[in-house]
């Protein structure tokens, strides 16, 4: 394998570095400036920062392929541009084929009100069609895909009905999966998608993706993982969380075993335990301070949650328990304490931990307890004091209070709701969006959300920026240290290297 020769890179603060890696590994890091002898890539740094490759903590790269492929609603912001966009969908599809989209925000629309199925009917009388939210918890359903799922005569409130008892077109998680599980999937199709997001991963600075699998297509995306990974056609590194679903599958196919290896490996659980707040579907402790008739949805029982948890643990896999409400991360800290113990060895982790009062964060770091957050929200969730109101939404993202508490928060995208790009993360740690808030988090802290505390969280921690470690690399195209926040999401990436081979690189000489 042809070693690579980082040249003139800044690591810490501190400039004039080289960097040389071969075999896969950082065999020497040092000021010298000895011309290579041949056989050697070299990427002149200019300057630019080198960090151990940036780490994205939980994404779902197989639905943002997935999406680049169908309707992109994201950014509508009245009926006109969301019809047109679906129109645009039809027009590609033969006639009954399902037609999928995924992205839209009722909180964008004038009015604010949940698009209904009428609004679309006219324009889509032959084809099945599905619209998810921007948080993918619910979707707009048209007539003809009530009629083709036997949905009519559904009752409960997963199936949202207007004044005159008519279904709406809404519907809401459980059903929204089982409208999923009925949707077209191949492997091939899936390997497509995973490989059109890794490439543009690889652009980003990202060397690995803890990657959560679908509950609606995981036979396929682990058969595409497995196959990628059998044919050398995976650049960046996997860690692979499944649905509890999929459990029964792997033990029968015995797929797991193909699923080891340096790139990809499966690395745990992954439980719903809420919704989302955008559809208030986030199980929380009292009522929304925009609709006082509800809590939102607890998925599981303590009993189901804590049954889950320890199937999980039981067969040595890390549990990641998706909680967004206060209610939610209640139940989940407690069902992932129970099997912790002192210094949770496995570490079980909870998935945003998004509204985390005082008592919460005490709690998860009392018993080592990890998080994923997702700092983009900040940014993005404009409406969360409609939610909320003034006085919890103070708890919501507290991620500078979590860091110090000593919570290991590791950072992440949710892609496709938010971009994958790490440096957006950094940014939006930094600065909140540009929000007056102690919450903000240092360059130091954000770096370690992508880095220290992200491989920590994956089970990666022996790894880092040393001699002998895994030359997985991101070299960014200026030296951030003493960067003013608001610039960094200005910065680019020069190169991206894992396991010693450049998966992105602008500065080959
Ligand atoms: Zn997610």
């Amino acid at each position: 394998m042809k070693g690579v020769l980082i040249r003139d890179c800044s690591i810490g603060g501190k400039t004039g570095y080289q960097v040389y890696c071969q075999d896969g590994r950082i065999v020497r890091i040092d000021e010298a400036s000895a011309a290579p002898s041949g056989g050697v890539e070299i990427i002149d740094a200019n300057g630019g920062s080198l960090f151990p490759g940036f780490i994205d903590s939980h994404c779902h790269p197989f639905e943002y392929g997935w999406l680049k492929r169908s309707v992109d609603l994201r950014g509508t912001t009245n009926m006109t541009a969301f019809r047109l966009r679906v129109v645009a969908g039809i027009q590609r599809a033969e006639p009954g084929e399902w037609v999928s989209g995924m992205g839209w925000d009722q909180e964008a629309f004038p009015g604010k009100g949940m698009p209904t199925r009428k609004e679309i009917d006219d324009i889509s009388p032959k084809n099945p069609v599905v619209l998810s939210r921007v948080c993918g918890h619910i979707a707009l359903l048209n007539s003809r895909s009530i009629e083709v799922l036997g949905f009519t005569n559904r009752t409960g409130e997963e199936y949202e009905r207007d004044g005159n008892g008519e279904l709406t077109g809404i519907v809401k998680e459980r059903a929204l999966e089982e409208v999923y599980g009925k949707l077209p999937r191949s492997a091939e199709r899936s390997a497509a998608d995973l490989q059109s997001v890794e490439a543009e991963a690889g652009r980003l600075g990202l060397t690995t993706l803890h990657c959560i699998v679908s509950r609606d297509g995981f036979r396929e995306e682990l058969e595409a993982l497995a196959g990628l990974a059998a044919s050398g056609s995976l650049s960046l590194r996997y860690r692979v969380y499944v649905p509890p679903e999929a459990i029964d599958y792997i033990d029968a196919t015995g797929i797991g075993k193909k699923l080891v290896g340096p790139l990809v490996w499966i690395n745990g659980l992954k439980i719903y335990a809420d919704g989302s707040l955008g559809a208030r579907t986030a199980a929380l402790r009292e009522p929304y301070s925009d609709d006082p008739s509800s809590t939102g949805i607890l998925r599981y029982t303590d009993e189901q949650l804590s049954e889950l948890v320890e199937s999980a643990d039981s067969r040595g896999l890390q549990a990641v328990v998706h909680a967004i409400g206060d209610r939610a991360v209640e139940q989940a800290a407690e069902a992932l304490g129970r099997v912790a113990g002192a210094h949770n060895p496995r570490r079980h982790r909870i998935e945003h931990a998004s509204l985390l009062p005082k008592d919460l964060r005490s709690k998860m770091a009392r018993r080592s307890i990890r998080a994923t957050v997702q700092p983009l929200f900040i940014t993005s969730d404009s409406w969360a004091v409609d939610r909320l109101g003034e006085e919890r939404v103070r708890n919501l993202y507290p991620l500078k209070s979590m860091l110090a508490e000593g919570i290991v928060a590791s950072g992440s995208s949710d892609s496709p709701i938010e971009s994958l790009s790490p440096i957006l993360g950094m940014w939006a740690a930094m600065t909140r969006g540009g929000a007056d808030s102690h919450e903000k988090l240092s360059l130091e802290q954000a770096l370690s959300l992508y880095t220290t505390n992200a491989r920590s969280n994956g089970l990666d921690s022996a790894e880092g920026m040393s001699e002998g470690a895994p030359a997985n690399l991101t070299l960014l195209d200026s030296d951030i240290s003493g960067i003013h926040p608001a610039l960094l999401r200005k910065v680019g990436v020069l190169a991206t290297i894992v396991g010693g081979t450049p998966v992105h690189s602008y500065g080959t000489a």
